[in-house]
């Protein structure tokens, strides 16, 4: 029930755990990380039960995996498929380049699932999430979305019946992270040199306080640049920044 995704020069996985245990309090049953080592792989790793499961099998596996200076976790709170391994976000698309974390429920989730089962394409969870990591992947493959993993998620969530809160990575695509959100809270922290998008500014209110809320069926796509919020057809908006002047 909580996204946090960050691309900056600080090491993620600090960053990312750190931000996920900020938003504990919104309850949850599974967590789960992506991180972009720039070296064109990602580094995944998931568990169900509490963020110490997570943190024990990150321990386990050894950390030195887990590096780089982009990357997004999640914490779920299943209405799709049982509280798994297996059902815990990120999920990915078949390459295993693309991760996608979803915050909410995919209403028409079972004609998409079919239309990539129909081409063949296996999915591995039972979740409504997965679908969108399949679709992003071949958006991001082909089409007029080819490349760029902004317009591609941007194409993908315009197809989408429900409430999403979506951040989306690509190995090919090692200093871009992707959020789009409707009807589900996604809020970005600008900081310098460093971007931050999560459910709720807890989740980076100790790293920066300068926050954008992102409007209705909005979409982020950071680089190592800035930000660029558009409309889902890649239309740029006019946001809402705002400081946030509490304390957690
Ligand atoms: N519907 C998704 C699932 O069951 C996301 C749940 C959530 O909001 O965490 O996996």
């Amino acid at each position: 029930c909580g996204i946090v995704g960050y691309l900056g020069h600080r090491p993620a996985l600090d960053v990312v755990l750190q931000g996920l245990g900020r938003l504990e309090y919104r309850g949850y049953d599974s967590a789960g990380i992506a991180l972009l080592d720039g070296d064109g792989s990602l580094a995944v790793q998931r568990s169900a039960g509490a963020l110490s499961n997570l943190e024990q099998r990150l321990a386990e596996d050894g950390r030195e995996r887990f590096v780089g200076t982009a990357g997004m976790g999640h914490t779920r709170w299943a209405t799709h498929g049982a509280p798994t391994d297996r059902n815990a976000h990120p999920h990915r698309d078949l390459s295993g380049k693309v991760a996608v974390v979803h915050n909410g429920i995919i209403e028409n989730f079972a004609e998409l699932r079919a239309e990539l089962e129909a081409d063949g394409i296996e999915l591995s969870s039972d979740t409504d999430s997965e679908v969108v990591a399949h679709l992003v992947s071949r958006a991001c493959a082909a089409g007029p979305a080819a490349g760029d993993l902004g317009a591609a998620l941007g194409a993908v969530a315009a197809r989408l019946a429900g409430a999403f809160t979506l951040v989306a990575t690509h190995a090919d695509h090692p200093d871009v992270i992707a959020a789009a959100r409707r009807s589900s809270p996604l809020v970005l922290g600008v900081g310098e040199g460093e971007t931050f998008v999560a459910s709720d500014v807890a989740a980076f209110i100790e790293h920066t306080r300068n926050a954008v809320e992102l409007g209705q069926d909005q979409l982020v796509t950071i680089t190592r640049e800035g930000y660029r919020v558009t409309d889902f057809a890649g239309t740029p908006v006019e946001t809402k920044p705002f400081t946030v002047d509490w304390d957690l």
